[in-house]
């Protein structure tokens, strides 16, 4: 059993804590990584990369499918399981590769294993290769992360009753696929499998997909999704869950249903209904910390917790449960632990990206929030199909939309759906951070030919001036 010291302890190497451990290392601490699983967390090895490596296969297969309208023959699509799983493996490990190397390089000790807390300075290491080691540092950041929440009822096998771990696995292409839950999981998902050759039914229990996003954002990617062949069920609820010889027997009933009880059969169902704090094994209690109701631990703009040397980032700290969050929360901490008293967490608006086909982003406001917070909103829109540029692409459907403030005419919010909205709301964010007006956004200049365009003619359209659609009421340009 060996005793290690250390400026600092990082629990958990996903995005927040690999974040946090390299700038504790550029910052020169003495900084030691731990983790019970791979570098990389759910992030690199089981969420972002690897679904998004997916997500490109099926973008690859869809667009052959769809090569005749543009002019190309190509012979008929197969998937070849083992070999899209090996690309998906081989984009982890060279990500994963790249955090260890990157370690290496900023000194960052790391080591396998699952921590708990002995007191609030000691940290016992139970560790992957068998034993327990001690480390004792002055300063500890959680950054334990969150976990798919499944459900008792529906008993998780990993072959037809799946989680998203398992669904990323892609140890077959399920013919028929339930999807229960039409959040951001839900939906990724969907696509994959859709694009992949599944036919899949998405099932939310609330009465939009994607709560809590942009009413008509909303509405547009179901619109889409559904031309996609994507089956969609809203305000409906999954009951019964049964194993039968020919797969699964699902029940369900609600709108989608017309209020009726309805069976079907599954190759297989996806449970994904949201996700959880991880915090079981950190015996937080001896750190004398404690849990919200959802078991979400409560931090400041510092990433403090309620004792002064735990930090806490990312997912374990509540939502929005955004990897891009997390490392950002990671550098504060780090920052914090080397004494820049400047170092905050304190964004205008944090951006959410949806890996759909189109992808949907967005930052700020959506237009029902805005109400609700009182503004008197001005909203500009522009549709994909006035796009040059999406009209290239053989891409047309989709929408631009900007909220902002009628009185002081400044950006609240920034709402995409279109091919690269991931890349595009950069935009949005660099705006609302830099407190731009939606006639700011209208006078820049911007690339042309590129969706980019969309995003000032949007802004434009609030003022009633855009050129490539015909403003609504009034026609007059008004003048800020
Ligand atoms: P979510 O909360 O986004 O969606 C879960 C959905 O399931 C909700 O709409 C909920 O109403 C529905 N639901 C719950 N119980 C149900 C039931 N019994 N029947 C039908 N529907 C039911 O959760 P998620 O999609 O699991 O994602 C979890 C978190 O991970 C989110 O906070 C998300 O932001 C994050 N995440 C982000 C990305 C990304 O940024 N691209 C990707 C994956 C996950």
């Amino acid at each position: 059993m060996a005793e290690h010291q250390a400026d600092a302890i990082v629990i958990g190497a996903g995005p927040g804590g690999y974040h946090a451990a390299i700038r504790l290392g550029q910052l020169g601490k003495k900084v030691i990584c731990v983790d019970r699983d791979e570098v990389g967390g759910v992030c690199l090895n089981w969420g972002c990369s690897a679904t998004k490596a997916l997500l490109h296969v099926g973008e690859i297969a869809r667009q052959i499918r769809q090569a005749g309208e543009l002019g190309l023959t190509a012979g008929e699509l197969h998937v070849e399981r083992e070999r899209v799983a090996k690309f998906k493996t081989d984009v982890v490990n060279a990500n994963v590769g790249g955090v260890k190397t990157l370690f290496k390089g900023n000194n960052v000790q790391f080591l396998y294993g699952e921590a708990s807390f002995k007191s609030p300075t000691q940290i016992v290491l139970k560790k992957r290769e068998g034993g327990e080691d001690t480390i004792v540092a002055q300063n500890i950041v959680i950054a334990t992360g969150s976990a798919p929440i499944d459900v008792k009822s529906w008993p998780r096998d990993g072959k037809t009753i799946l989680n998203s771990d398992d669904a990323v696995k892609l140890e077959s292409v399920p013919k028929e696929l339930l999807v229960i839950g039409a959040g951001v999981i839900g939906l990724e998902f969907a696509t994959v499998y859709t694009r992949l050759g599944a036919k899949v039914l998405a099932i939310e229990a609330l009465p939009q997909i994607l709560t809590g996003t942009d009413v008509e954002i909303a509405k547009t990617l179901g619109r889409i999704l559904k031309k996609q062949g994507i089956e969609i069920m809203l305000s409906t609820t999954v009951g019964k869950i049964e194993k039968s010889a020919k797969g699964v027997n699902a029940t369900f009933k609600g709108e989608g249903t017309n209020g009726k009880d309805e069976t079907r059969t599954f190759d297989a169902v996806l449970v994904a209904v949201g996700r959880r704090p991880v915090t079981d094994a950190l015996n937080l209690k001896a750190a004398g910390l404690s849990t919200d109701e959802k078991g979400f631990i409560a931090v400041d703009q510092q990433m403090r917790t309620s004792v002064v040397h735990i930090f806490a980032i990312g997912d374990v700290t509540g939502a929005p449960l955004l990897a891009h969050r997390a490392m950002a929360q990671g550098v504060v901490a780090a920052e914090v632990i080397s004494g820049i008293r400047s170092a905050a967490f304190d964004p205008v608006a944090v951006p959410n990206c949806v890996y759909t086909d189109p992808e949907v982003a967005t930052v700020g406001l959506s237009e029902e929030e805005a109400k609700a917070k009182g503004h008197e909103v001005r909203i500009g829109k522009f549709p994909l199909a006035a796009s040059g540029r999406a009209r290239t692409m053989n891409a047309t459907d989709g929408l631009i939309k900007l909220v902002g403030d009628a009185k002081t005419d400044m950006l609240l919010g920034m709402h995409i759906v279109a091919p690269q909205a991931e890349s595009l709301i950069g935009e949005g964010v660099i705006a609302l951070e830099m407190g731009a007006t939606l006639e700011d956004i209208g006078l820049c200049v911007h690339p042309h030919p590129t969706l980019t365009e969309g995003i000032m003619e949007a802004a434009e359209a609030a003022h009633g001036k855009a050129i490539h659609i015909l403003n609504p009421k009034p026609r007059t340009p008004t003048a800020v």
